[in-house]
């Protein structure tokens, strides 16, 4: 318990963090981590900005590659960091010439081998924008500088940091990862309309972005749509070609219910990708989860399910989140 003053002036940055980005939540974040991942026995650690810019890369990634999160208040300008990770991850979907959301941490081996050049121009661009403005004002409290947190080497490109200091984050990861996810989901909050912006942020902790078999859900939709007709193109789908999906996207309401589910080609769906819906089809959406719940009610089905659909249709979810995901 003799570090307890690091520790108290650690957790009070993270709490007394303003709004306007999330820049020093992924910092506080990626010293924990390094702190785990920490080997070294010396006295004093050098930490390079380029380890710390690959976490920034890694947790920035997995909230815009699945979520789409919003990291800074400004929507015309957006966090240069940002900015630099949507840039790889568009080179990374050109690359495997689709946009199947993918981890950071499945992928990272292709970016280090394939596309090396892209990856390490965005950790260097990353580093100098940690240089120019998190490395240094994240240790100023009350607008004095505490270097007993660490010392920054400017010429160096690098931290120093106590393996005390390390020790302590190591000891206490636990608390510190639940106070910086709920620290990043409030500021995240601010400036994201978005549903379920804590379990977005929680989940890049876990080892994977579970998506769930929607095949229970077909003995609900076969009785509204027994001929399995495409909501996309309006033809019969054959069996090889059937699938089920969302209609507003997952990546904005990262839930499945039966009042957004829909058949659909795998071509149709693929084609669409997380595109928002028209009007037409939000139409189309309610008209078809009206008559599915008098189906539903007439062969007296009934389940979760069927009262969640009923719930939708009362509180009009589809309108709703169709307007929230708009924005
Ligand atoms: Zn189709």
């Amino acid at each position: 318990m003799e570090n307890n003053n690091f520790l108290s002036a650690f957790k009070r940055i993270i709490r007394e963090c303003n709004y306007d980005n999330t820049y020093k939540m992924a910092w506080a974040k990626a010293l924990v981590e390094l702190a785990i991942e920490n080997r070294n026995q010396e006295d004093f650690i050098d930490i390079p900005l380029k380890e710390i810019a690959k976490k920034y890369i890694k947790y920035y990634w997995n909230q815009t590659i699945f979520f789409d999160n919003v990291q800074g208040s400004s929507l015309n300008k957006i966090p240069v960091i940002l900015q630099i990770v949507k840039e790889l991850i568009e080179k990374y979907y050109n690359y495997i010439e689709n946009r199947k959301p993918e981890r950071f941490e499945r992928v990272e081996y292709l970016l280090e081998e394939q596309l090396k050049q892209d990856y390490f121009d965005n950790i260097n661009k990353v580093a100098k924008a940690l240089k120019a403005d998190v490395c240094w004002r994240f240790i100023i409290i009350n607008g004095e500088s505490h270097e007993e947190i660490y010392k920054y080497i400017k010429n160096e490109n690098k931290i120093i940091i106590s393996k005390d200091n390390m020790n302590t984050l190591k000891e206490n990861n636990e608390d510190l990862f639940d106070l910086i996810n709920y620290r990043w989901g409030l500021i995240l909050e601010t400036f994201n309309s978005s549903p379920r912006i804590n379990k977005k942020v929680k989940i890049i902790d876990e080892q994977e972005v579970k998506r769930n078999s929607l095949s229970k859900y077909k003995k609900y939709l076969d009785v509204e749509n027994p001929n399995h007709k495409c909501f996309i193109c309006g033809e019969v789908i054959e069996e090889k070609e059937i699938t089920i999906d969302h209609v507003i996207p997952w990546s904005y309401l990262y839930s499945d219910d039966l009042w957004n589910l829909v058949y659909v080609h795998k071509g149709c769906n693929s084609r669409k990708n997380n595109v928002i819906p028209t009007k037409l089809d939000i139409e189309k959406l309610k008209t078809r989860n009206n008559k599915l719940l008098l189906l539903l009610q007439d062969k007296i089905i009934t389940g979760k399910e069927v009262d969640e659909l009923k719930l939708a249709i009362e509180k009009d979810y589809v309108n709703k989140f169709w307007i929230g995901c708009k924005n």
